[in-house]
């Protein structure tokens, strides 16, 4: 007998979604930007702030003990969480944005030499593109766009031939957060090999969702921020392959990295710890372990891919019957298995229809969404867009479709 809970019963988990704003209820669809938090996660990161709260790593009494074990063990449930070999290879970071920045300055700068390639996709988010334009700069490096056809489909013929012996870096989302394509990451990470280079995966937009294994996607680093998995603001992860940890430089200095300093010359702790400079966040890193047990608890992957491909079924059926809207990306993937659904109306800018949304509590995310130069290849100058969650609603979506529709008529 199954006896977990359902997605509405679990709902009730979430106060913000319980609890009514401006008069009403909300209707939550920007969950690609940042995604809500059951009870479970509040309290860890306040019970650990009111009853355990201690530095980590450095002192010898019990209270600091007990908060670096829990530090530690939100790690371990992390490397589990990724189906990583162990948790030396799970860096916490201060977000994704942190983490490919880390990725580039503590690795990436020292392995690239002039006339090298960083190859990635036209689907990235700014946090995974401008850091290896900046970085092919300074390295005389050449960066390489896999382009994407009208659909906002990878031209993955394109992705075989140029992954050449020059290319050192292959990265790219795994999931993109402004059309919702799917990139097909293991076959990238096959031939990334095949020439001696290493994948890294942007992963916010999958890991929320689960069933991200980095041993199936063959990935070499990957990366994502807590908030968009029910944890915390201010922490990411980055997981590192063990066999690139020799090739780690630190990128900042500080306590807690150092191995044994004198006033001219320091030596470096292993990893994970030479790359997390200064008291890490670790209330954070708590919470973060909160919502992954939240997730293994009560949720699982295949249900949630499910749910989310019928609400965005329902969404797409729905906007195709609303005259002028056109809808963005590969729609025969999105209503498959995705969870974003983006659009543009032809009457109205983007910016209207989501402060139209919002007079009826409904939050959309409308804009270029972080990927200015792929709104731009798509010739597209803002577009809204919708995400999905776990517990979200098909009565929300019937709620939507009802107020876009009164919208477009007026
Ligand atoms: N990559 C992708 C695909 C994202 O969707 C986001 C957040 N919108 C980021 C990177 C950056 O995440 P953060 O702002 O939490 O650092």
């Amino acid at each position: 007998m199954n006896t977990k809970p359902s997605f509405a019963q679990l709902r009730r988990d979430i106060p913000l979604l319980n609890t009514p704003f401006k008069g009403s209820p909300l209707v939550y669809f920007d969950n690609a930007a940042t995604t809500q938090k059951p009870k479970a996660v509040i309290d860890a990161i306040s019970t650990f702030y009111a009853y355990e709260n201690a530095p980590v790593g450095r002192s010898i009494y019990t209270l600091a003990e007990q908060a670096t074990s829990r530090y530690e063990a939100a790690r371990e449930t992390v490397a589990q969480f990724l189906g990583a070999y162990d948790a030396t290879e799970i860096v916490f970071t201060a977000g994704a944005t942190a983490a490919s920045n880390m990725i580039a300055t503590a690795w990436a700068r020292t392995q690239l030499d002039s006339g090298d390639q960083i190859v990635i996709s036209a689907l990235e988010h700014h946090s995974n593109l401008i850091i290896w334009q900046q970085l092919a700069f300074s390295c005389d490096a050449e960066l390489v766009i896999i382009p994407v056809d009208t659909y906002g489909i990878l031209d993955m013929t394109f992705a075989q031939r140029c992954i050449t012996k020059d290319t050192k870096i292959v990265s790219v989302s795994h999931v993109s957060n402004s059309i919702g394509t799917c990139i097909p990451v293991a076959q990238l990470a096959t031939w990334a090999h095949a020439v001696g280079a290493r994948l890294i995966v942007d992963a916010c937009q999958s890991v929320p969702h689960g069933g991200v294994n980095v041993q199936d996607l063959g990935c070499d680093m990957l990366f994502f921020s807590a908030h968009k998995i029910m944890g915390p603001t201010g922490i990411g992860v980055a997981y590192i392959r063990k066999e690139l940890h020799e090739q780690l430089s630190p990128y900042q200095f500080g306590g807690g990295m150092v191995y044994s300093a004198d006033y001219y010359e320091a030596t470096w702790r292993d990893m994970p710890y030479r790359l997390e400079a200064g008291t890490p966040p670790v209330a954070e890193a708590i919470g973060l372990a909160a919502a992954l047990d939240y997730f293994t608890t009560y949720l699982n992957p295949q249900e949630i891919h499910s749910h989310e491909a019928a609400l965005t079924a329902q969404l797409i059926q729905g906007l195709q019957r609303i005259p002028g809207i056109h809808i963005l990306g590969p729609i025969e993937q999105q209503t498959e298995q995705r969870h974003i659904v983006s659009f543009v109306c032809e009457k109205f800018h983007a910016h209207d229809v989501a402060a139209y949304l919002n007079s009826y509590n409904i939050c959309v995310r409308a804009g270029n969404h972080c990927a200015q130069p792929l709104a731009d290849a798509l010739e597209i100058p803002a577009s809204v867009r919708v995400s999905f969650y776990w517990y979200n609603t098909h009565d929300e979506v019937t709620f939507f479709l009802a107020v876009l529709t009164k919208l477009m008529r007026t």
